[in-house]
């Protein structure tokens, strides 16, 4: 039987998955131990389960257990990493590289920073999304002090050249960072080949808990240092400060265990499930185009344009259908999504766009369902639209 709602907006926030809970649930209960705690079993416990998935998260993305740094999720992963290098690097520059479609918490920690004299430079991206490596190249200079690029868009799913933006970065000796967020579960993370030397990652868009992140700093070749943003106890190296939150790092670990053995089969099953939804709207409307890459994109995402069909019109058209017009964090503006408007999207284009997010628990029959609900609400809209209307008659 066909349960309603659909939940499809997964780049928003995945559900968590019931063998993380599992792992989470004696931590809220008997095992509620301090991990600083060292002198009794009830730290002992709580100790020996971060530990377990400081492992467990380093392994997923090939690091070294002791480089996993826990935070409140990506936003402070992002903010840790860029403003601690800004701040520890200031003497040697004041140069920062990214790019226009970062998430917010990138964005508006590089704005931040510019009011402190930093120079942020956004690199061109191209219909796709994909920032251009000989730009970069050119970019840096012996100012800059750290390049920020996400591995995947959370709108439009786009993977960037990691690998190569972390080549050029290494040639060059800049620190490179990446907000891994969208890519973890999704697409083979591995900081080594990434040549990465910071990396933020979350819980909650891998059917892990919200409110636990992580950030991959790396400890050799070379020793990357950074200030930390939250000062008082000396937790996590002193990089970041505070008890930790033992029940969702446990989770936490769970969910990348989960990632690690299961990603290749579930990947290929969620890919199959997107291309099935994509196919199927696209075959039975037209002036639908698709938004960021046809390859490189993580396997979950499809983020559609439906000329003549304003998207906020389309989901309250459909509202046992949960997705996302534009950016999740952004729609309560008006605005069209700022990563639509960078990839050279039409105003009117991005206000007709729905971003679809598939996930672990999503079936067949959902997205059955889901292509037809589109198919008609599209029809339906368009019907009564006098711009659509006014097109097809001049196209006659
Ligand atoms: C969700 C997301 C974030 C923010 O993560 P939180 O853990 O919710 O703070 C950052 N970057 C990207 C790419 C995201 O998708």
């Amino acid at each position: 039987m066909l349960k309603l709602p659909i939940y499809l907006d997964n780049h928003a926030t995945t559900p968590v998955d019931p063998r993380v809970l599992e792992d989470m649930m004696p931590y809220f209960k008997d095992d509620f131990g301090n991990a600083a705690s060292k002198s009794h079993e009830f730290g002992w416990r709580a100790k020996h389960a971060v530990d377990k998935a400081r492992v467990r998260i380093a392994m997923l993305i090939n690091a070294e257990p002791h480089e996993i740094i826990f935070t409140s999720g990506a936003t402070e992963s992002n903010n840790l990493a860029i403003k601690g290098v800004a701040e520890f690097y200031r003497l040697k520059g004041t140069k920062i590289i990214t790019s226009p479609i970062e998430h917010k918490s990138v964005l508006d920690v590089c704005k931040s920073l510019s009011k402190w004299g930093y120079e942020i430079v956004f690199l061109n991206v191209d219909k796709y999304g994909l920032v251009d490596i000989n730009e970069l190249a050119d970019r840096i200079d012996d100012k800059t002090i750290l390049v920020s690029i996400m591995t995947a868009n959370n709108e439009i799913g786009t993977i960037q050249p990691i690998n190569e933006i972390g080549e050029i970065c290494k040639e060059k000796k800049v620190l490179f960072h990446t907000d891994a967020a969208q890519a973890m579960g999704k697409i083979p993370v591995d900081v080594k080949e990434m040549n990465t030397h910071l990396m933020s990652l979350n819980a909650h868009k891998m059917y892990g808990p919200k409110g636990i992140g992580a950030l991959y700093i790396r400890s050799k070749r070379p020793r990357v240092s950074l200030s930390p943003q939250i000062d008082g106890g000396g937790h996590e190296r002193g990089f970041r400060s505070g008890t930790l939150n033992v029940p969702v790092i446990a989770g936490f670990g769970r969910a990348c265990e989960i990632a690690q053995t299961e990603m290749d089969d579930e990947v290929k099953r969620i890919a199959m499930l997107r291309d099935k939804l994509q196919s199927g709207i696209t075959s039975k409307l037209e002036e639908v185009y698709l938004n960021g890459h046809p390859e490189k994109r993580v396997p979950n995402n499809l983020n559609l344009a439906f000329a003549y069909t304003d998207a906020d019109s389309l989901m309250t058209s459909m509202k046992e259908i949960a997705v996302s017009s534009g950016s999740a964090c952004s729609s309560e503006e008006v605005e069209p999504s700022y990563v639509l408007k960078a990839i050279g999207l039409s105003d009117d284009l991005a206000h007709c766009s729905i971003r679809f997010g598939l996930g672990r628990f999503n079936t067949e029959e959902e997205i059955d369902y889901t292509v037809n609900k589109v198919v008609e609400k599209v029809k339906e809209l368009r019907g009564i639209s006098p711009v659509y209307k006014l097109a097809k008659a001049e196209l006659k």
